[in-house]
């Protein structure tokens, strides 16, 4: 096939492709063609009922045409018990050993294996019930939700944390308590919808920009001043009392 034709050819078309040269006589499958979202190069192909099923790792999305093509020979030889064309096979290990690659696929572990917390359902208060509540409440309902969950740690700094490059509302584990008033974690909650409701300005290196805007609608909390007296006095542990600067925001005690 000449150049042109083949920079016109997508990852379906080069299987039913490659499906055709070694298989003739059969009748073209219909080719369902996925990427799937995972850290290894692992990707396979089932045919069954004129359908061919190809599941490819993500790796390969972009990787150039010859690599799918490639792909395309070994995965079908291999459906047809033949061997595969040392071509193609060479090609196949040349990309996936490149250090370009192996780095993308490493990074995908690392982003996969690092779980940003745990579930929303806690022992004592679930994240997900005070964030549906606190949308009808005070955003219509119309609030999105992102994902929410306990942090993994119980931090004696932090009460809660909008994490944007995950799109994540956390809170500190340590308020999943039996003598934590619902209305404080509410109140937390509150803050961090906040940060949705009231994106983040950027000013220098700082993370958290609570601006004029915000802290008006932040005391409009009903419990505000309650949650914000409760929290002032509270020990998450004999280590000392968590202590929130609301003021300036340099906090030790500081929802993020
Ligand atoms: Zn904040």
């Amino acid at each position: 096939m000449d150049r042109e034709s083949a920079a016109r050819e997508n990852p379906e078309m080069i299987f039913l492709r490659v499906f055709r040269t070694l298989r003739p006589r059969t009748p073209a499958p219909q080719v369902d063609l996925q990427f799937r979202p995972l850290a290894n190069a692992s990707s396979r192909v089932s045919w069954a009922g004129g359908r061919l099923t190809v599941l490819l790792a993500e790796v390969f999305r972009d990787s150039p045409y010859s690599v799918q093509e490639a792909l395309a020979w070994i995965l079908l030889s291999k459906l047809f018990r033949r061997a595969a064309p040392a071509k193609h096979l060479d090609r196949y290990r040349r990309f996936v050993n490149r250090r370009d690659v192996t780095r993308q696929m490493e990074q995908l572990r690392r982003k996969r294996g690092r779980k940003l917390c745990l579930p929303a359902q806690g022992k004592f208060f679930d994240l997900v019930a005070i964030f549906e509540e606190l949308n009808l409440r005070f955003f219509w309902g119309l609030m999105a939700r992102p994902e929410i969950g306990w942090s993994q740690s119980h931090s004696r700094t932090i009460l809660g944390h909008y994490d944007t490059a995950h799109h994540t509302i956390i809170l500190n584990r340590a308020l999943d308590e039996e003598r934590v008033p619902r209305f404080v974690v509410e109140y937390v909650m509150y803050h961090e919808m906040l940060h949705l409701r009231f994106p983040e300005q950027k000013r220098g290196m700082r993370r958290c920009v609570h601006t004029a805007e915000f802290k008006s609608a932040e005391q409009r909390f009903p419990e505000y001043a309650r949650a914000q007296s409760w929290l002032k006095l509270w020990s998450p542990n004999e280590n000392g009392r968590m202590e929130r600067d609301s003021a300036n925001n340099r906090a030790n005690g500081q929802i993020g």
